[in-house]
């Protein structure tokens, strides 16, 4: 185990306590080493010197100190090096001034390949020629005198003196570790050794405990000692390779930074300490502005390398033992394990954004990245990981809201209630554990009754509540960070059943709802882009429904997001027609294909003839600008045939069908596709929970409005 420390660690400030320590444990090491070397006789040098086994064992010293044994959830601060098998043998054969020489040695050398900071090099030589030096007191006290001109091998009755002598040694070892650790991550010292001390004990006796085996060889042939690497790369490749699939799991792979999965272990950890010191943790959660203009303008690649950069400049804006991840998107978070109060986490906050600020050069252009941070501190905010994320995530959109830069989360600012916030948790997990279903309902042409889409409408199938309706969480998701993972679970699942269809020929068009903060997910359009190529399907077998509320208050952010799509040529659909002010000059540019009208004036129309002229009017707006208009919560027969002698192309609405699970949706498609148009007459039977669905084809086809049915 050697000192944590990153390899561009300009070291401790002097006078500080890692400092002092450091500085003690560095002089004392010279110190014995000094005195040890000052020990042997020019003959002992001349000896080890001329011994072909010295200098392969310094080898062997030397590979085992350049690599480390790293196995999975382990930091290089935790590593054990199979060196001290070998620095030990030497130690029992030729005593400590051979061993402290060589190990020291080795431990410079690779330091300095390693690029190490010169102070860590000297403090890992001190620690381990310390170790080595109470190892080798043990093996005094036991009469042991082991020296290059007159070798040590153990036998059988000398094991419990070496073993005691490798308790020292380990013991020695990884407390000396432990306080630098401990100092420099501002932690507990008990707590840093006892936090991995059964990994260490398994490691370090699995090590020491080849040692005598070693001189034993040693002794018999210096040719066989090589013999012990083949053991050793095995152990190696094994480790290295759990390490790959450990990293590669809990890792972003195109920033390398830790993902949500290794932040929600941390945070766990992070919160199970500070609640036994007393101590506050604190999360961060930051969101690039504009990100996605640079995507747009500049491509993808270009956003990758941007990424890249940011989370570069903000891993060198943290102190050691901050974690900072990727969540997703243009989305970090960082946890700070320890941190005093909001004050202390502001000053972080505001030391990432300077450190984005600096403009980033890329392909001969500088671009300004700017960046909002949201903060949430336990216990004061939240007292779990969940609730940590929602609060930095409310704090963050209030920075992005009132342009401050950085907010902390503060509760009468936050408009979620306790009930909000637990089902928020709840439908988090939900997402994940597959509580959430689509539905979908079809929209048929009134001039023949052929369905001309099928929208997707999400539930959750919730195990206490029963079946819940959209409005009872999608808005909550609008409110926590949940959106993008549920349009994505749509999207993935619509297009999944429009591949099915589309495979066994029911070439329908699938439309999905996406909320107005969609607009602002710089991946939607990749994603989407990625599931049509993925199930083989044509952009227009998707349709994308927009209310009009969204589209007209946020046009500028829209704007860009909808031209994409529409680039790509996926279809737009402008959902609840009539509720917001569209302006008629916006509304010819947008690239839309469908309008729905909102079922408000629909359900009105038998009772109001205002509303009539309302939708009469839409309607003719809608045709004038060569959009397909769709009638929605269209429940009766006789609404139907009026919308459809008012020229309204497509009618949606229970009068049709109610939303249908996937399988009754595949019956009503197939059944619907193969009936006899309407004015042929047909049987009237239904598909679904509320299905009138062949009752479309009973509308007369003349222009009298048909009877109340
Ligand atoms: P919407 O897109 O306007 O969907 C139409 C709603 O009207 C659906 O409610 C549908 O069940 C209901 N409806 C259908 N026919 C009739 C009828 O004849 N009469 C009446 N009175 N209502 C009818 P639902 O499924 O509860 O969805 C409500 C809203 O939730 C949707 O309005 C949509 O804005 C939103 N929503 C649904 N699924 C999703 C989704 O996956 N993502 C997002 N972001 N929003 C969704
Ligand atoms: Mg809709
Ligand atoms: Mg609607």
């Amino acid at each position: 185990m050697q000192e944590a420390s990153d390899t561009r660690d300009k070291g401790p400030r002097p006078g500080s306590p890692l400092w002092l320590y450091l500085a003690v444990v560095t002089v004392a090491g010279a110190l014995v080493i000094a005195w040890a070397v000052a020990g042997l006789r020019s003959a002992d040098l001349r000896l080890l010197a001329g011994s072909p086994l010295w200098w392969m064992l310094a080898l062997l010293v030397v590979c085992g100190e350049l690599r480390p044994i790293i196995t999975p959830g382990k930091s290089v601060a935790d590593a054990a090096a199979a060196s001290i098998t070998f620095s030990f043998a030497a130690l029992i054969y030729w005593g400590l001034p051979a061993a402290a020489v060589l190990q020291a040695a080795a431990t410079l050398i690779a330091g300095t390949v390693m690029r190490h900071a010169p102070h860590r090099n000297a403090f890992n030589a001190a620690q381990y020629t310390l170790s080595l030096g109470a190892a080798a007191a043990v093996l005094t006290a036991a009469g042991v005198h082991a020296g290059p001109a007159s070798p040590w091998v153990p036998t059988g009755p000398h094991v419990a003196q070496v073993a005691i002598a490798a308790a020292v040694f380990f013991c020695c070892n990884i407390a000396l570790v432990a306080v630098a650790v401990a100092l420099h991550a501002r932690a507990s010292i008990i707590r840093t050794i006892r936090a991995d001390l059964p990994y260490q004990v398994l490691v370090n006796v699995a090590l020491l405990a080849v040692a005598p085996l070693v001189v034993v060889v040693m002794h018999t042939s210096a040719a066989l000692v090589p013999l012990f690497l083949v053991p050793l790369i095995a152990v190696y490749t094994n480790a290295a390779m759990s390490v790959n699939r450990a990293h590669q799991a809990t890792h972003d792979e195109l920033t390398g930074l830790p993902n949500r999965k290794f932040l929600v272990l941390r945070t766990g950890q992070a919160l199970t300490e500070a609640a036994a010191r007393g101590r506050r943790v604190g999360l961060l959660l930051l969101d690039l502005d504009r990100f996605k203009e640079v995507n747009d303008t500049l491509g993808h690649p270009v956003g990758d390398r941007l990424l890249g950069v940011v989370a570069h400049r903000l891993v060198h804006s943290v102190r050691p033992g901050d974690v900072v991840a990727r969540l997703g998107g243009d989305e970090f978070a960082v946890l700070l394990p320890t941190v005093r109060d909001a004050a202390a986490a502001r000053e972080v906050a505001a030391r990432l954004r300077a450190a984005l600020a600096e403009p980033i050069r890329m392909d001969a252009m500088n671009l300004d990245i700017e960046a909002s941070v949201g903060i949430a501190l336990h216990p004061d905010h939240a007292p779990d990981f969940e609730l940590l994320l929602q609060r930095a995530d409310v704090a963050m959109y209030l920075a992005k809201e009132r342009r401050t830069g950085v907010e902390a989360y503060v509760a009468d600012q936050d408009r979620n209630s306790p009930a909000r916030l637990s089902l928020i948790g709840e439908l988090r997990r939900a997402l994940h554990e597959g509580q959430l279903e689509l539905y979908f309902q079809p929209k048929i042409a009134l001039a023949d009754a052929q369905p001309v889409g099928m929208e997707a409408l999400v539930r959750w199938r919730h195990p206490v509540r029963g079946l819940m309706a959209p409005e009872q969480f999608v808005p909550l998701s609008e409110r926590s960070h949940l959106t993008r993972d549920l349009t994505r679970y749509v999207i993935d699942t619509a297009l999944g059943q429009a591949a099915s269809w589309w495979r066994s020929g029911l070439q329908v068009q699938v439309a999905v709802n996406i909320s107005g903060g969609d607009l602002f997910d710089p991946v939607l359009a990749d994603l989407i882009a990625a599931g049509l190529r993925r199930h083989s399907i044509p952009p227009s077998a998707l349709l994308l429904e927009i209310t009009e509320r969204v589209l007209m208050s946020e046009p500028a952010h829209a704007a860009g997001c909808v031209d994409t799509l529409a680039r790509m040529g996926v279809p737009l659909s402008l959902d609840d027609f009539g509720t917001a002010y569209s302006s008629l000059v916006r509304l010819k540019r947008l690239p839309v294909s469908e309008i729905k009208i909102d079922s408000s004036f629909i359900g009105r129309m038998p009772h109001s003839p205002d509303d009539e002229v309302i939708v009469q009017s839409l309607i003719d707006l809608v045709r004038a600008l060569a959009i397909r208009s769709v009638a929605e919560g269209v429940e009766t027969a006789e609404v139907a045939a009026a919308l459809r002698d008012m020229g309204c192309d497509a009618v949606q609405g229970w009068f049709v069908s109610g939303p249908m699970d996937a399988a009754s949706a595949t019956a009503w498609l197939t059944e619907r596709t193969g009936v006899p148009r309407p004015h042929e007459g047909c049987s009237g039977r239904t598909v679904g929970e509320h299905t009138r669905a062949d009752a479309a084809a009973a509308l007369p086809t003349g222009t009298a409005r048909p009877a109340a049915r």
